[in-house]
């Protein structure tokens, strides 16, 4: 495989899609020489097959406000690989939506989806419709909408979309609500849904809570715990609530959070009904980290990054390229022995880097938040066979499977030295059982 012919031709092929090229960029980077001792994969065109999506389906969604006006915003579903089972992936309803971010997050899809042991594809999708600020009619007539084009192209055992930025478990009922009217069926067709109407329990933490299971794992690694550990945290919404709930059952103390125009410092850690108080925010569209420090009295640093406070374990669950090269330093400055991310590619290439020479416990997103779709394959799971697993059951599930990836990463990442680089054992791990079944179903 020669990596900077295969780049250049991706680059020229689509010019200006940074995010989907840097993340295809570390894929290959890091499964080179896997590749290159299997000289099936060269001879099936295993790379050129993959780094493209199957196919993209874009669409508008026109839908009317409560004032009359009507707005038309973009929808997209990539179906990206369906090698291993159905397209899996969730939908991202952000301003900032556009190809190249739903690419990227396709393509990562494959291998977390592949890490998990389940049997998922790799999908995304989403629009650039922004739901803050919007009343709940306003959401439900643009979910109503964008399922409209989205159903014909989705189904239980072809393509299963799930929530993302943006998309909660009330975006899931509307849509899942248009699709059943359309389809005249109820199935397993989202996940994420409603625990009256199909939806399974932990599936709202589960990312969360992986991604604090996968940390745990790394920190055992070094005969470490979270018992007494400072942990900061970037964002707060589904994943980041998830892990802080989790890090506090486990002992430790969360004493940062953050959001786009800034973090707030707690001293005394975010616990309890402070994290209840956010809850309450974030299920009326509000901000919340501002509010936050003049209820509890904490510290606001208006458009920082949560980063240049000190701490033990750093769980960026935000969004893309948040945690940049200077932020890396810090935190390597500042004693931090553990990054865990919950978000999707919130490190850039740069600061990864420094994290890989300082030989930090560094736990890439594919690896680390797969709990999240995880717990949406046993919701699957759980549809097809009609009928519901206890919480207990469901939690004990999730954190196997973490286990077993962490294992994976160990086995595929670890150097001669001991050293676990988290990134290429993860990268590894999901693209062989992918590439494998892609040999074994031939040229399509
Ligand atoms: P949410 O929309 O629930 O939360 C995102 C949070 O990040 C919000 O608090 C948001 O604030 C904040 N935020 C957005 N931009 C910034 C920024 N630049 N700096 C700091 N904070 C910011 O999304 P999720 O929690 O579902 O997703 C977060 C990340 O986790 C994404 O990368 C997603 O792809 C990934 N992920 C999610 C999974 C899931 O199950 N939900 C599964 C696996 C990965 P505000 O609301 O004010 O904009």
């Amino acid at each position: 495989m020669n990596v900077e012919k295969i780049m250049n031709d991706l680059e020229k092929k689509h010019p200006g899609e940074v995010e989907y090229l840097q993340a295809v960029r570390e894929v290959l980077e890091t499964i080179e020489d896997v590749y290159n001792e299997n000289p099936q994969f060269e001879a099936n065109g295993i790379i050129e097959r993959i780094i493209e999506p199957d196919r993209i389906l874009s669409f508008k969604v026109p839908w009317t406000d409560d004032n009359g006006n009507v707005h038309v915003n973009l929808g997209y579903r990539i179906q990206f690989n369906n090698a291993i089972g159905p397209y899996k992936g969730g939908l991202r309803f952000h301003p900032s939506v556009n190809l190249s971010i739903l690419k990227f997050l396709g393509f990562e899809q494959i291998f977390k989806n592949s890490l998990t042991t389940l049997p998922m594809g790799g999908g995304k999708g989403g629009s650039d419709f922004n739901p803050k600020g919007r009343s709940d009619r306003e959401i439900m007539r643009f979910c109503q909408a964008f399922m409209m084009e989205l159903w014909k192209i989705i189904g239980p055992e072809t393509d299963v979309p799930a929530g993302d930025i943006g998309v909660g478990g009330k975006e899931i009922g509307f849509m899942y609500g248009m699709y059943k009217k359309l389809a005249r069926e109820h199935t397993g067709v989202l996940t994420g849904k409603g625990l009256k109407w199909g939806g399974s329990l932990v599936r709202p933490e589960a990312t969360g809570f992986g991604n604090v299971y996968f940390a745990k794992e790394m920190l055992a690694t070094k005969g470490e715990t979270f018992k007494g550990k400072t942990v900061v945290v970037s964002g707060f919404g589904n994943v980041a609530w998830g892990a802080v709930t989790k890090v506090n059952e486990l002992g430790g103390k969360v004493v940062a959070i953050s959001g786009p125009d800034g973090y707030i410092y707690d001293k005394d850690g975010i616990s309890g009904k402070k994290i209840d108080y956010m809850l309450e925010l974030r299920a009326t569209n509000e901000d919340i980290v501002k509010p936050y420090s003049f209820e509890f009295g904490a510290e606001f640093h208006q458009g920082k990054k949560p980063w240049e406070v000190k701490c033990d374990v750093a769980l960026p669950c935000a969004t893309q390229n948040e945690l940049g090269k200077e932020d890396a330093l810090m935190l390597v400055k500042n004693g931090c022995i553990c990054v865990s991310e919950g978000a999707n590619m919130p490190c850039t290439p740069e600061a990864v880097e420094i994290f890989l020479e300082h030989k930090l416990l560094f736990g890439p997103g594919k690896a680390a938040n797969a709990g999240g779709v995880a717990t949406s394959g046993l919701e699957m799971s759980q549809n097809g066979m009609k009928l519901s697993w206890s919480a207990e059951e469901v939690d004990a599930k999730l954190h196997g499977i973490m286990v077993n990836i962490h294992e994976a990463c160990v086995k595929h990442g670890k150097d001669a030295s001991g050293f676990v680089n988290y990134v290429k054992g993860a990268n590894i791990a999901g693209f062989l059982k992918v590439a494998d079944a892609m040999v074994e179903q031939g040229i399509l």
